[in-house]
C-alpha cells in the first residue's frame, strides 16, 4: 500500500510504545515539544555543516496539486470503467500510484530517498519541518527515513561535532514522538533506528526498552535490532544487562554473529566471568567456527590474562569428558576450563596431516551425519526446482540417477577458466584425467557444463571436440539447459552422491546463502577441492583431514582458527593455547 499511513495495531494512549514514552520524564526533547516541532533546522545548520542547505522552494507543489490530482484519478477510473474488470483494476491501480507519486507526499518521499541516498539530513530535516508545516501527512517510510538518517549522523558526516550528533539525534527522538502522535505504525526499521538513536545517547537501557516493546506490536526483532543495547551494555562494562539482552535475543529466536559473540566474550573477560568466555568460545565454534583476527586478538588477550590462569579443573573426570566429546559429536567436550597455571597462547599453523606446529596435538575431523546431508540434499532439489525450470532440472535428477554415482564433481566453466584467458579444454581434461587416478572405481569425474559451453566458441575445435566426445561417451558430461544456472546442477549433484566437488568458486553469492549457515559450510569444508596452476602444473588442494573450526581437546586446550583469504598458498593462522599442566589425569 502506497497512500497514507497504514494503523496496523491499535494507536491510542494505552499502546505499549506510548505508555513506554510517557514514562520517560528525563528526556527534555519530550517537555515542551509542541514548540520544537517547526523548528526551522536552519538555525542548526552552521553546527552541521558547512555546505548550504538545498532551496527546498524549487521542490514545492501548489496546495491545491494533491486535489486537483485526486479529481485526475477518479476521472481516470471512471473512464476505464468500460473496459473489462481486471483491465480495469490494472490501470486504476496504475494511475492511483501515478497520482500517490506526484502528491506532496510522494514528492517527499523521493526526495526523503534522495537525502537517504545522500546521507544528507540537514536537508532530511529542512524537508520533514517544511512538510509539517504545510500539513502533509507522513507514512511509516517518511518517518523510517528521517529516523534512519538522525540515528546515523556520526556515520555519515566525517568531523561533525558532538553537539551537531546531539542535536540531531535529539530531533530523531521528537520526529519519533510525533510518529507515535499521528498513529503511523511503527516497523522493525523504526524501533532499531530509535534504538540507535538511544545508543547514540548513551542509554542502552531505552535501547534495551524499545527492543522489548516490538513484540507489543507484533514486530519480530532482527539482530540489529538488539545491536544498540548490546553493544552500549558491552561498552558500559554493564554484564548482567548484556547478558539479559543475550538472553531475550534466544527467546525471540535471533542469533548472535561473531561481533556480538566477540563483544561479550570481551566483557566478560574485562569483568573477570570465567564461566561467560567459556560459553561465549563455545558460542563461536557453534555457530561462528572460524574467526577474524580481531576476535582472535580478544581471545589470545583472555588466555594471557592472570584471570584465566586461575581458573580451571585440576583433577577432572577423564570418562566424563570422553563422554562429553562422544555427545557433542567430537572437537569439544562442554565440561569447563580444564588444567591449571599459565596459559601458552600463540599463533601457528597446522600441518596437512592436522597436527598443530605449536603443541604437537592432532585436531580432530568432526564426521557429519548423514542424515543432515540427505535433509540438505532434499532441500537443495526444492530450492532449485523453484529458481529453475522445474522440468529441466527433475531431467537432471533422472540422469544423475541413472549414470551416478561419481566420485567427484567438476564445475567445468570454474576449470577451464583458471589461469585461462579463453577457455580451457585442455585443463578441464587434465583435472579430470587426475580425478579418475585418484578414484577409487577409476570413473571419470561428473563434469558439468552449460550447454553454450559445449556448443559454442572453443567448443568449435576440433581438438575441444573430441575431448567432448569422449566425455559424452563415458557418461561423464551433463550440459545444462540454456537459461539454466549451473550452479545448482554441479553443487545437487555433488551432495547426493557425497563425493568431491571441484571449483575454486568460494560459494559465497546470493545461491549460496539461500543454503544457510549451519550445515552448507561444514559440507563445504569436507567436500570442496581447489585447483592451483602454476608452472610446475595443476595441483588439486584436497580438503583437509581435520575441521577447520574452534576445537577443545580432551585435555582442555584449544585451537582456534582465523578467517583466510581466497590465496590458496597462504596457510591459515591458528591461535594454539595450551598450558603446562593440561595432561590427561589418570582418574
Ligand atoms: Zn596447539
Amino acid at each position: 500500500m502506497l497512500c497514507g499511513s497504514s494503523l496496523a495495531p491499535p494507536f491510542n494512549r494505552t499502546s505499549p510504545l506510548f505508555l513506554f514514552f510517557i514514562q520517560m520524564p528525563s528526556l527534555s526533547i519530550f517537555r515542551n515539544s509542541s514548540l520544537t516541532f517547526h523548528r526551522p533546522l536552519l538555525r542548526y545548520h552552521s553546527y552541521l555543516f558547512a555546505k548550504p542547505v538545498h532551496d527546498i522552494q524549487a521542490y514545492e507543489l501548489p496546495m491545491d496539486r494533491r486535489a486537483h490530482l485526486c479529481c485526475s484519478a477518479f476521472s481516470v477510473t471512471q473512464q476505464i470503467h468500460e473496459s473489462s474488470a481486471m483491465a480495469t483494476n490494472k490501470v486504476s491501480n496504475k494511475s492511483k500510484k501515478k497520482v500517490w507519486w506526484e502528491s506532496p507526499e510522494g514528492v517527499l518521499r523521493i526526495k526523503l530517498d534522495m537525502c537517504s541516498k545522500h546521507g544528507d539530513v540537514v536537508q532530511a530535516l529542512h524537508l520533514y519541518d517544511e512538510a509539517r508545516s504545510n500539513g502533509v501527512q507522513l507514512n511509516q517510510h517518511h518517518y523510517n527515513v528521517l529516523l534512519y538518517l538522525c540515528s546515523s549522523v556520526k556515520l555519515n558526516g566525517n568531523g561533525v561535532d558532538e553537539n551537531a550528533s546531539s542535536l540531531c539525534n535529539n530531533r530523531g527522538f521528537e520526529i519519533f514522538q510525533q510518529m507515535i502522535i499521528d498513529k503511523v505504525a511503527p516497523s522493525e526499521a523504526t524501533f532499531t533506528n530509535a534504538a540507535r538513536l538511544a545508543l547514540a545517547l548513551e542509554d542502552p537501557e531505552m535501547a534495551f526498552d524499545l527492543v522489548k516493546q516490538m513484540k507489543g506490536f507484533n514486530i519480530l526483532p532482527k539482530l540489529r535490532s538488539y545491536g544498540p543495547a548490546l553493544f552500549g551494555f558491552c561498552k558500559k562494562g554493564m554484564a548482567d544487562r548484556a547478558y539479559e539482552v543475550h538472553a531475550h535475543m534466544a527467546e525471540s529466536g535471533v542469533m548472535p554473529e561473531e561481533l556480538e559473540l566477540s563483544a561479550l566474550l570481551k566483557l566478560s573477560a574485562d569483568v573477570k566471568r570465567a564461566d561467560k568466555v567459556y560459553e561465549m568460545l563455545h558460542r563461536l565454534r557453534a555457530t561462528v567456527r572460524q574467526v577474524t583476527d580481531s576476535t582472535v586478538g580478544v581471545i589470545e588477550d583472555w588466555f594471557k590474562s592472570e584471570d584465566a590462569s586461575k581458573i580451571g579443573e585440576e583433577n577432572w573426570d577423564t570418562s566424563k569428558v570422553r563422554e562429553g566429546i562422544v555427545m557433542g559429536g567430537g572437537g569439544w567436550h562442554g565440561q569447563g576450563w580444564l588444567g591449571s597455571g599459565r596459559w601458552r597462547a600463540v599463533r601457528t599453523q597446522i600441518d596437512e596431516k592436522g597436527v598443530c606446529h605449536s603443541c604437537g596435538e592432532k585436531l580432530v575431523c568432526i564426521d557429519i551425519d548423514p542424515g543432515e546431508t540427505e535433509n540438505f540434499a532434499t532441500s537443495l532439489s526444492n530450492l532449485a526446482c523453484q529458481r529453475e525450470v522445474k522440468s529441466n532440472f527433475v531431467q537432471f535428477q533422472e540422469w544423475l540417477q541413472q549414470h551416478g554415482p561419481f566420485d567427484a564433481v567438476v564445475d567445468g566453466a570454474n576449470l577451464g577458466l583458471i589461469n585461462q584467458k579463453t577457455f580451457s579444454f585442455y585443463q578441464l581434461n587434465t583435472v579430470a584425467g587426475k580425478l579418475r587416478q585418484m578414484s577409487p572405481s577409476k570413473r571419470l569425474p561428473l563434469i558439468v557444463l552449460h550447454t553454450s559451453r559445449v556448443t559454442g566458441g572453443p567448443a568449435r575445435n576440433p581438438n575441444n571436440r573430441k575431448f567432448l566426445e569422449f566425455w559424452k561417451k563415458s557418461g561423464a558430461l551433463y550440459a545444462t539447459p540454456v537459461g539454466s544456472n549451473d550452479d545448482w546442477y554441479w553443487l545437487y549433484a555433488a551432495v547426493t552422491c557425497n563425493c568431491l566437488l571441484v571449483t575454486n568458486d568460494e560459494m559465497r553469492d546470493h545461491l549460496f546463502q539461500l543454503l544457510g549457515t549451519s550445515f552448507f559450510p561444514r559440507w563445504k569444508e569436507k567436500h570442496q577441492v581447489r585447483l592451483s596452476v602454476s608452472r610446475s602444473g595443476l595441483t588439486l588442494h584436497m580438503p583437509p583431514p581435520y575441521s577447520t573450526v574452534v576445537q577443545e581437546s580432551e585435555n582442555g586446550s584449544w585451537h582456534v582458527p582465523t578467517i583466510t583469504g581466497d590465496d590458496l598458498e597462504t596457510p591459515r593462522q591458528w591461535l594454539c593455547a595450551t598450558r603446562a599442566r593440561n595432561k590427561i589425569h589418570p582418574f
